[in-house]
């Protein structure tokens, strides 16, 4: 114990949270072996790939869990919500179509590890959550990992309107309607990626602004997300 104890004292949080944020190879591996399953799953952006090879899951997940961040699931991050699956993330951000310094708007920051696959993108990121505790948790993580990307507390129904127009918004929880509000704040040929329908399941849609009044859609089958919840239900 008396050589223990000074040992301990040293090692204050700081270093503790480098512990976790540590990135070996061993998770590269891991990682890699992600992403071959994608590609069979029939994922082939390869910059979309590239990203996702470049942020480590893991961090993201309490360190406890290691040995489920690089299955294609998702998992749970405390406050009733998830990680998105892999997949889910890899075929939202293909769909997406990104370009290096689009702007987008992404409602549901969750873990922030979508949020962190499109700033790796090059895309300038605008990301809404409406869960204060979560939100905090996820501002304190991306500040620390250096991801660039503009973070806000609030209701993802109402978007972002001082930063609009937006060349695509994406929605990472499952919408019971379109929001009109993010319809109205993309750009003249951006592009909306959400999830809608009530229940279990989602359709996942695409709609392409052709003018203010017209929106072409698109559907690209059934995905499963936690549901987008109204203001006042907000919880703080
Ligand atoms: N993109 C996230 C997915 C998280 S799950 C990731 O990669 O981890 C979806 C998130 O949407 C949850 O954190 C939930 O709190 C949030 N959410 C639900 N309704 C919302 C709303 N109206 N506005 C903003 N965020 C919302």
């Amino acid at each position: 114990m008396e050589i223990i104890f000074p040992l301990m004292t040293m090692i204050d949080k700081s270093y503790i949270n480098f512990l976790e944020m540590e990135d070996s190879y061993r998770h590269k591996g891991l990682r890699r072996n992600l992403l071959g399953q994608l590609r069979l799953k029939g994922i082939e952006n390869e910059m979309v790939l590239d990203a996702m090879e470049a942020v480590p899951r893991h961090f993201f997940m309490s360190s406890a869990f290691l040995k489920f961040a690089y299955e294609d699931k998702a998992f749970p991050i405390g406050a009733d919500q998830t990680i998105s699956q892999p997949y889910t993330v890899a075929f939202q951000t293909s769909i997406l179509n990104v370009s290096p310094g689009m702007k987008i708007l992404e409602i549901g920051t969750g873990s922030g590890y979508q949020t962190s696959v499109l700033a790796k993108l090059g895309a300038k990121v605008f990301s809404i959550e409406r869960q204060k505790s979560l939100f905090l948790k996820t501002d304190s993580l991306l500040s620390k990992m250096r991801v660039k990307a503009q973070r806000y507390y609030g209701d993802g129904y109402k978007g972002k309107p001082a930063f609009a127009p937006y060349d695509r918004v994406l929605v990472t929880c499952g919408a019971p309607e379109v929001p009109d509000a993010l319809l109205k704040q993309l750009k003249i040929g951006g592009l909306l990626v959400i999830p809608v329908g009530e229940g279990s399941f989602q359709e996942m849609l695409r709609f392409t602004k052709n003018s203010e009044t017209d929106f072409s859609v698109e559907k690209f089958g059934k995905f499963s997300f936690v549901p987008m919840l109204e203001d006042r239900e907000m919880r703080h």
